[in-house]
């Protein structure tokens, strides 16, 4: 595992539970706005995976779960020893994940490694609106890959979350209803937090809180709850 982060107690990363936080270094997503430039370029420093899971171990009676954020984790070809390796000290284990990977949610799911998952969705399922976000070397099979862990995570018996980040002029009230169509349980609106990038992002891109909200209030939904997460 290559990581990049160590957040080691968040009371805000996993619903319910003090949680340490694990970055991975590295992504198949270029997004304009991700706040993590130094994960995704691979730049900075990198962090043994040793010295975590030992701390983790050492910690486990003050924490209740471990978060696998990025950077993208199904990229990571030892993330499935490490996140065996920490369900095996008792912990529960959420993964941030963009889901290009289905078959590595797939198999993480089926051996009861993780407990919840968290999905961002860039724009709505289509080639063009996600190549605007996520960069040019997304393809038809990138958006099948997403569609076909939709379709997993939704059919499988586990805690799970799909997210997006609201950015002007990326996305409209339309674009979150689209969204909100295709899925089915919770789904959270979140503000993009503009305080380092990867590209240059005008500040106007931000939609305040107050405006989210009134999105959401528009948007309402028999198939998936909306919600806006605030803080971020
Ligand atoms: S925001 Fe985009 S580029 Fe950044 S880590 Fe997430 S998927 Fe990768």
């Amino acid at each position: 595992m290559l990581l990049g982060g160590f957040l080691k107690q968040s009371f805000s990363d996993y619903p319910g539970k003090i949680a340490s936080v694990v970055f991975t270094k590295g992504c198949n997503f270029y997004c304009k706005y991700c706040h993590n430039p130094d994960l995704v370029r691979l730049s900075g420093d990198t962090i043994n995976s040793d010295y975590v899971l030992e701390w983790i171990y050492n910690n486990r009676g003050l924490l209740g779960s471990v978060v696998i954020s990025g950077g993208e984790p199904t990229i990571q070809k030892g993330l499935y020893s490490f996140v065996s390796e920490i369900k095996s000290y008792g912990l529960s284990v959420k993964l941030d994940t963009n889901c290009t990977n289905p078959n590595v949610v797939e198999s993480l799911i089926s051996d009861k490694l993780i407990d919840y998952i968290a999905m961002d969705i860039k724009a709505p399922l289509e080639l063009s609106r996600y190549r605007d976000i996520v960069g040019e070397t997304f393809s038809n099979s990138s958006l099948d890959s997403i569609r076909k862990t939709i379709d997993i995570i939704e059919q499988n018996d586990i805690d799970y979350e799909f997210r997006t980040t609201l950015l002007k002029p990326f996305h409209s009230a339309g674009d979150i209803k689209c969204i909100a169509d295709n899925i089915h349980g919770n789904y959270y609106i979140q503000k993009f937090d503009d305080t380092i990038t990867l590209q240059d992002i005008d500040n106007a891109c931000v939609v305040d809180i107050q405006d989210i909200k009134k999105v959401v209030n528009r948007c309402s939904n028999k198939s998936c709850n909306i919600m806006v997460r605030e803080g971020y």
